[in-house]
């Protein structure tokens, strides 16, 4: 199947997930040996990224997107107050592409997937489109 999901169950308002295991194993059953996979997360507050999963650089990147959006004044947060978790998912985009080889995800040494949760707790899908090239 060329299109695979997955749920995380988030537990904080803002929070980095790694999940390059879940995404790995939707290549897996994928059946694509040589190819592409999109991964995405289909929400306007969270959003996916590639980056080192080290305890400090997660700090630094929640760091980051507070001062990204931090005001009290966005228009937004009349509707529902999340405008700060709109605006970073917008700015860190909601997908990313991934080359496939040996049936893996190939990733940097210290690359992991990672999933950010920016108005949570909360369940997130994620969806793994895998294109055989
Ligand atoms: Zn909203």
């Amino acid at each position: 199947m060329p299109l695979q999901r997955f749920h995380i169950r988030t537990s904080s308002r803002r929070e980095i997930v790694d999940i390059t295991g879940e995404v790995q194993q939707a290549v897996s059953q994928s059946g694509c040996e040589e190819g592409l996979a999109c991964v995405t997360a289909p929400h306007c507050t969270c959003t996916v990224y590639v980056n080192e999963n080290e305890t400090g650089l997660i700090a630094d990147t929640l760091e980051l997107i507070g001062k990204l959006t931090a005001g009290t004044s966005w228009r937004h947060d009349r509707i529902d107050d999340n405008a700060d978790a709109h605006l970073a998912a917008a700015v860190m985009g909601n997908s990313i592409c991934l080359p496939v080889s040996g049936g893996q995800v190939e990733l940097g040494t210290w690359q992991r997937i990672m999933l950010v949760e920016l108005d949570g707790p909360r369940d997130r899908r994620v969806t793994v489109t895998v294109v055989s090239g």
